[in-house]
C-alpha cells in the first residue's frame, strides 16, 4: 500500500482574540498556538496514521521551522527523501479566531510555491512505484496538473481534492480519477448551486468519479461504481479543521485496500468525524486502531 501525496507543507500561526482587528488596530491575543498543517502534509499524516506507506514531495524553506516541518513528517514514518528544501521562507498561516469563531486567514505560499515540473520529473520513480497519487491545490496548478499526468503515464490511480478552490484547467480532468470538493469548492468549480448537477458538470468534463464531502451530512458519490450517498457518524463536532484533508486520506488507503466505493465513503467518513472531534490540524488526526474501534462502536 504505497501512497504519494504531492503538495503543501505549511506552519499554522493561530491566535485567539476577543474581536478581530480593525484596520490599523493592534490587538492583544488571548493565546497563540503554532502547529504543523498544509493540506499536503495533513493528508500525508492523515494517510500514514491508517497504517500506509506514505511518501511525499513538496518543499520547505531553509529556515528553522522548515527544518522542523520535514523532521516531523518523517519521525511520521513518511518517506521525506524528496521534499526540497529551498531559499524561500516556508509557507505559513497567520489565522486569528475570534470568540465567535469568525476568522481572519493569511497564507503566504513561500516554499510551497517552489515545487515546479522539474522536481516532480527527477522525482519520477516514486510516481512509479506508489498505487495511488493524492495532489491539492496549494501548490503550483502547473505542477499539480504535470504530477496528475505524469502519473496517468504510469497507470496510477490520482486523487485530486481540489482545495483551496481555483479554477482548473481542462486538460487535468483526462488524468483524475476521483475528485472530491467540498460543497462550496463544487460551487466554485462549476459555478453551479445544484449539487447533482456541478458533479455531473465534472463528469462532463471529464472527471472519473465525483466524491462531494457534506460535512455533518457525509458524502455524495457519483462515477463508474453508481450513486451513493454516505451518511456520516453522529459525533459531537468540535473543531472540524482537517476533516476533509484526514477524508482525503482514508480515501486513498482505503481505495489501496481495494475496498469497494461504498465501503471506502464510510471509512473516510468515520476518519473525517473522528478528526472533528479534536481540536487542531495533525494533532487530531487519528491512527487506523482508533478508527477500527469507532467504526466498530458505531
Ligand atoms: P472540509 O473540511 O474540506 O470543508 P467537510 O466539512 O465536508 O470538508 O468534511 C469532510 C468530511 O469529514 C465529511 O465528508 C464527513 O465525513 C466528515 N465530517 C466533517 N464534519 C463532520 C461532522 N460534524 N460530523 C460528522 N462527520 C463530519
Amino acid at each position: 500500500m504505497e501512497i504519494l501525496v504531492i503538495g503543501s507543507i505549511n506552519i499554522d500561526y493561530v491566535s485567539t482574540v476577543e474581536k478581530l482587528p480593525k484596520k490599523g488596530e493592534t490587538l492583544h491575543a488571548n493565546s497563540f498556538e503554532d502547529s504543523a498543517g498544509g493540506k499536503g502534509a495533513n493528508q500525508a499524516v492523515g494517510a500514514r496514521r491508517l497504517g500506509a506507506n506514505v511518501s511525499m514531495i513538496g518543499a520547505v524553506g531553509k529556515d528553522a521551522i522548515g527544518g522542523r516541518l520535514k523532521d516531523s513528517l518523517a519521525r511520521e514514518g513518511i518517506d521525506v527523501s524528496r521534499i526540497n528544501t529551498v531559499d524561500v521562507p516556508t509557507g505559513n498561516a497567520i489565522i486569528t479566531v475570534d470568540k465567535n469563531g469568525d476568522n481572519t486567514i493569511v497564507v503566504y505560499s513561500g516554499a510551497n510555491f517552489e515545487i515546479d515540473n522539474k522536481w516532480i520529473e527527477d522525482s519520477e520513480e516514486l510516481i512509479k512505484k506508489s498505487d495511488i497519487v493524492v495532489l491539492q491545490l496549494e501548490i503550483p496548478m502547473d505542477a499539480v496538473v504535470y504530477s496528475a499526468k505524469v502519473a496517468k503515464k504510469y497507470n496510477k490511480r490520482v486523487i485530486l481534492n481540489p482545495a483551496p478552490a481555483k479554477e482548473l484547467p481542462q486538460e487535468i480532468y483526462q488524468y483524475i480519477d476521483y475528485i472530491t470538493p467540498n460543497e462550496t469548492e463544487l460551487q466554485e468549480l462549476t459555478s453551479i448551486e445544484n449539487i447533482e448537477l456541478g458533479v455531473k458538470e465534472l463528469l462532463g468534463r471529464g472527471a472519473k468519479n465525483v466524491i462531494v464531502t457534506l460535512g455533518e451530512k457525509g458524502c455524495y458519490y457519483l462515477g463508474e461504481e453508481g450513486t451513493h450517498v454516505v451518511d456520516s457518524f453522529k459525533i459531537n463536532a468540535v473543531d472540524t479543521t482537517a476533516a476533509g484533508d484526514s477524508f482525503n486520506g482514508a480515501l486513498a488507503v482505503a481505495l489501496c485496500q481495494n475496498k469497494d466505493i461504498k465501503d471506502a465513503l464510510r471509512y473516510a467518513n468515520a476518519v473525517g468525524a473522528l478528526t472533528a472531534t479534536k481540536k487542531g490540524a495533525q494533532t487530531s488526526l487519528p491512527y487506523g486502531k482508533e478508527v477500527e474501534k469507532f467504526i466498530i462502536m458505531k
